[in-house]
């Protein structure tokens, strides 16, 4: 008795991951109509080898607890990227450079990050069903670094933090850390980028409704 119980337990069990799985395998970006222009994405190093990496999705250190890219690298699409190397050069002289938290980010990464964040803290992820402007290679998060030193600056948050500190009009903190953050964000905004109203770190790129939602994985990026 005992044991023909057991079979249908299985088979139910059986079909509830094989739906979990195929639901999971199906997701795919939204459908966008209009015109986009070809995808050009360019690995930031390669234009510019002082930035300097922190890409913390290719480690536990992250909102997933887990690595969610096998590859440390990060890309914009090129107009956004150049931009960015203006930002450096604009900052060196000042004594800091950018430090790079990411850049482009495939959409099944983004449908991750929304699947795992609880409804509080949804702010501070995007909708999979829209995309993110990380997915469409024109979003970076980044900060600075002291290029004496090397090391990341301190701003009013952390990078990721899910809370009131990681608001760009956040008045808490130091006058130093404010200071450093209203740095970031002028010098960004000076070649064509804005911050995001949530996160001090977060900024896009102002093309990004000329490219469409990015899905590749960047060891297929040319
Ligand atoms: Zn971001």
């Amino acid at each position: 008795m005992v044991k023909s119980m057991k079979q249908p337990v299985i088979l139910l069990l059986l079909s509830a991951i094989t739906y979990i799985f195929l639901s999971g395998c199906a997701a795919k970006p939204p459908h966008e109509e209009g015109d986009f222009i070809n995808p050009d994405l360019v690995e930031l190093i390669k234009l510019d080898p002082t930035f300097k990496l922190d890409i913390r999705y290719a480690t536990s250190n992250n909102i997933a607890g887990k690595p969610v890219y096998t590859e440390a690298r990060a890309f914009l699409q090129r107009p956004a990227a150049e931009a960015l190397v203006r930002v450096n050069e604009k900052l060196k002289p000042l004594g800091y450079g950018l430090l790079i938290f990411d850049g482009y980010r495939p959409w099944s990464v983004t449908k991750l990050f929304w699947d795992i964040t609880p409804d509080e803290n949804k702010e501070f992820v995007a909708d999979p069903k829209k995309g993110s402007k990380h997915n469409r290679g024109c979003a970076a998060d980044l900060t600075l670094y002291d290029l004496k030193t090397g090391k990341e600056i301190t701003m009013t948050g952390v990078y990721d933090e899910m809370s009131e500190r990681s608001y760009p009009y956040y008045t808490g903190g130091t006058e130093e850390q404010r200071r450093m953050r209203d740095l970031l964000r002028t010098n960004m905004e000076s070649e064509g980028f804005t911050v995001y109203e949530y996160e001090w770190w977060h900024f896009d790129y102002k093309d990004w409704k000329r490219y469409r939602i990015g899905n590749i994985p960047f060891s297929k990026i040319k």
